[in-house]
């Protein structure tokens, strides 16, 4: 038994979503001839209440792509310093767009509405860059899993109205946001001008991310898209894999989060663990007493029992469940961690 906690992309396709996947009915995307990628970007629009979807190949470019249509090149976007888009993305904000970013000192991934009002350049002032966008994440990856306050959300809509400013969310793991804090996806959708959303990350999709806005906004990210290379031909062999991770798999991610919480419970007990991030979703972030071993020792420990994790650097350990952590694979994590000691 490998238990993989790396990420919650690790998953493989189950049998029922192979079938799905297998007797696809598809055509040619490139035309927008594929009757299922239309109907996985009808299902995700509908989801959030929004006009329109279009089908990518990965998050990066649902996200690249939706700050190509917010912006012009030189023009600067806000985000949280441990945001997605300026931390993992390659740099792909400069190079696909020319565009830079002011990095606000937010907690667990996360700003306030205060902050971002003051990370706007004054736009007649010409010597800095044009403020043109703020991009949100929901759940915070690098923030352990954190989720958004609602309340807070809105009110950076209210800056971004009083300053022309576009309004993305990289909601890769939105799914976890709206599960744990019982949110209602449409009003996530009455909210921002853009949505990405990862079918790869909790859902258990091999491959896939969509991209929501309203009409005007899709139609322009079909030739980005195109562009970035991410037009496909019988992608409704992967939509399918999509369509049924939508109709399946969102409610249950629940019990990744149970999982999640009872390793932090466990982990919070044990003498060679320094500090565990609080845990609202599928994440679990730590560090341990250098005084008892190394990150290193701890984690060829964990190798030696058939467990992998991952090192985030600067003394940060990262945990992620998801659907292919069975419950017997917990409990044989959940002992281990207590055996280490
Ligand atoms: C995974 C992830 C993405 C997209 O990643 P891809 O691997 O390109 O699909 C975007 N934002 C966040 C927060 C993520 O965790």
């Amino acid at each position: 038994m490998k238990i993989n906690l790396i990420s919650d992309t690790v998953t493989r396709p189950s049998q029922g979503m192979l079938r799905a996947m297998m007797t696809a009915e598809v055509g040619d995307d490139v035309f927008k001839n594929d009757p299922t990628v239309n109907a996985l970007e009808e299902k995700a629009a509908d989801y959030f209440g929004m006009q329109s979807a279009l089908f990518f190949p990965s998050g990066t470019m649902t996200n690249q792509t939706a700050i190509k249509l917010h912006t012009q090149p030189g023009d600067q976007l806000i985000c949280d310093k441990y945001a997605h888009v300026y931390n993992y993305e390659g740099g792909g904000v400069s190079f696909n767009s020319g565009v830079s970013c002011k990095l606000v000192d937010g907690h667990r991934g996360m700003m306030t509405s205060e902050q971002v009002e003051k990370a706007i350049n004054p736009p007649d002032f010409y010597h800095s860059p044009l403020t043109s966008l703020v991009c949100i994440e929901n759940t915070t990856n690098k923030g352990g899993g954190a989720c958004w306050d609602f309340e807070e959300l809105k009110k950076i809509r209210k800056v971004c109205d009083a300053n022309g400013l576009g309004y993305h969310l990289d909601g890769a793991r939105i799914w976890n946001a709206l599960v744990a804090k019982k949110e209602n996806p449409k009003a996530y959708g009455g909210l921002f001008d853009s949505i990405s959303v990862c079918l790869s990350k909790g859902l258990g999709c091999p491959v896939g991310s969509v991209l929501v806005g309203d009409e005007e906004l899709i139609g322009r990210a079909l030739r980005i898209r195109k562009i970035l290379g991410g037009g496909m031909r019988q992608s409704g062999y992967l939509a399918a894999a999509g369509i049924y991770a939508l109709d399946n798999n969102i409610d249950r991610l629940a019990e990744d989060h149970q999982k999640a919480k009872e390793i932090g419970e466990v982990l919070s007990e044990l003498s060679y663990i320094k500090k565990v991030e609080p845990i609202e979703t599928n994440i679990i972030i730590f560090e341990i007493n250098a005084s008892m071993f190394t990150e290193a020792e701890f984690l060829a420990k964990l190798v030696q029992n058939n467990i992998e994790i991952i090192g985030m650097g600067q003394g940060k350990l990262r945990m992620v469940t998801h659907l292919d952590y069975t419950d017997e694979m917990h409990e044989h994590t959940l002992n281990v961690l207590k055996q280490i000691a």
